[in-house]
């Protein structure tokens, strides 16, 4: 335990030496869809950070709700929804979901991080077993420490490493086996082979959830995201856990099941039981977004489309490509002062790329992580190729120690 502020201050110094320390950037909107400023300073950016996949996030429709809401019903909630706090518009939010995603039944959470520890948390706990993707959410590997089952995790993305864990012998009987994974991969961009995944859990009694923050909205036929995409059943995949931060533009989590699985959810999560309920206001804001996200399929069409553009202007350029098909884009760089380095000459060309350090990603795979929205617009995602570019040639070392990473990596 680091237990004075010295030690802190000594533990703080190594971070910035290693270049680990992070900061927020104080930003604000400025006059383009996908603009920003930082406080303080002049020049307008391009985001190319955000998880705004749809463009929703500064839709006046949006904000429109939220302050008639908060005017009819008030700003907070006042309670955690067992109590007092659960409202007509969270109850309309649980329906429209559930019925959006051909679920039975939606719970509301006031984050992803809360929905996850309570997939987690709510059917597993000691003598269990959970089984986890080596690049899963952090907020997943936490519900699965708190679960107090025994855990592992299995290489990325590995159908195969999953069916030697399930095989493994380890399991008393009577235990119970959880398997729980990214959708889409957040940092990585790349999909989870759900179907397979899916097909193991089913053969070996294995219950599975699936975290489908950045596939929600996106991904599949009419955006209902990985699930819809791979063509799975609420019997492949019992736990469906999505947030409404990302492509839906405002803020709070779901999981989408079964009636049983829900209303035990509802009893046993202590995530959901002990919290207050998200605010009103973000509900109805969040049920303009569903609509939205389902009457206008040009937006999934466009992130998606300028999602290809941008992979073409990579390879024109010889911008070492990933395998990921989504808006999010990784450009792997290896050492954290390569991705910091990386991310300064973007800023002072115009673009806001953040550079993703480890812990939030393994040791040698500090990365740019370009995120594509449908507010961006298509000369701006051919000037950051063109940035991106001229970085990449600045940077000592950029193309061996890409290369190499990425090999590390497959
Ligand atoms: C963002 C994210 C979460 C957490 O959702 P919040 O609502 O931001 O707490 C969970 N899982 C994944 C994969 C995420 O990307």
């Amino acid at each position: 335990m680091r237990r004075n502020s010295r030690a802190l201050e000594r533990a703080l110094a190594e971070l910035a030496q290693q270049q680990l320390l992070r900061r927020c950037l104080t930003l604000e909107g400025a006059d383009t869809p996908a603009g920003v400023r930082v406080c303080g300073t002049r020049t307008p950016l391009i985001n190319f950070s955000g998880n705004d996949y749809l463009g929703l996030a500064r839709d006046p429709r949006l904000a429109e709700r939220m302050a008639e809401c908060a005017r009819a019903r008030g700003a907070g909630s006042g309670a955690a929804h067992l109590v007092t706090g659960h409202g007509p518009e969270h109850a309309a939010l649980e329906e429209e979901v559930a019925s959006f995603l051909a679920r039975e039944r939606a719970l509301l959470f006031s984050t992803g991080y809360m929905a996850n520890l309570a997939a987690l948390t709510a059917f597993t706990g000691r003598g269990d077993r959970v089984l986890l993707d080596r690049l899963n959410h952090a907020s997943l590997i936490d519900g699965a420490l708190l679960s107090g089952a025994s855990f592992a995790r299995y290489a990325h993305a590995d159908a195969q490493a999953l069916a030697q864990r399930l095989g493994a012998s380890g399991t008393a009987p009577d235990a119970g086996v959880l398997v729980a994974t990214d959708g889409v991969f957040s940092m990585d961009g790349d999909v989870a082979p759900v179907a397979a995944i899916a097909r193991l859990c089913r053969d070996h009694e294995a219950w599975l959830v699936v975290d489908d923050a950045h596939g929600l909205g996106v991904l599949g036929p009419s955006g209902r995201g990985t699930l819809e995409q791979a063509a799975l059943s609420s019997e492949d995949v019992p736990l469906l856990v999505g947030t409404f931060g990302k492509a839906f533009g405002s803020f709070g989590a779901f999981i989408a099941a079964d009636a049983p699985v829900v209303e035990y959810l509802q009893q046993k999560a202590r995530s959901y039981v002990y919290t207050t309920a998200l605010p009103q206001p973000v509900a109805a804001a969040t049920r303009v977004a569903l609509r939205i996200a389902t009457s206008e399929p040009w937006r999934r069409e466009r992130v998606l489309a300028l999602t290809e553009r941008l992979r073409s202007g990579f390879a024109r350029a010889g911008i070492p490509l990933s395998s990921s098909a989504t808006p999010i884009q990784p450009v792997i760089l290896g050492s954290a002062a390569q991705a910091i380095a990386a991310q300064v000459r973007l800023q002072k060309a115009g673009f806001l790329v953040a550079a993703i350090r480890p812990p939030t990603v393994p040791a040698g795979s500090a990365r740019l992580r370009i995120a594509l929205s449908a507010s961006h617009r298509e000369r701006e995602v051919d000037a950051l190729v063109a940035a991106l570019a001229e970085t990449l040639a600045a940077l000592p070392d950029a193309g061996g120690a890409s290369t190499q990473n990425q090999a590390e990596r497959t």
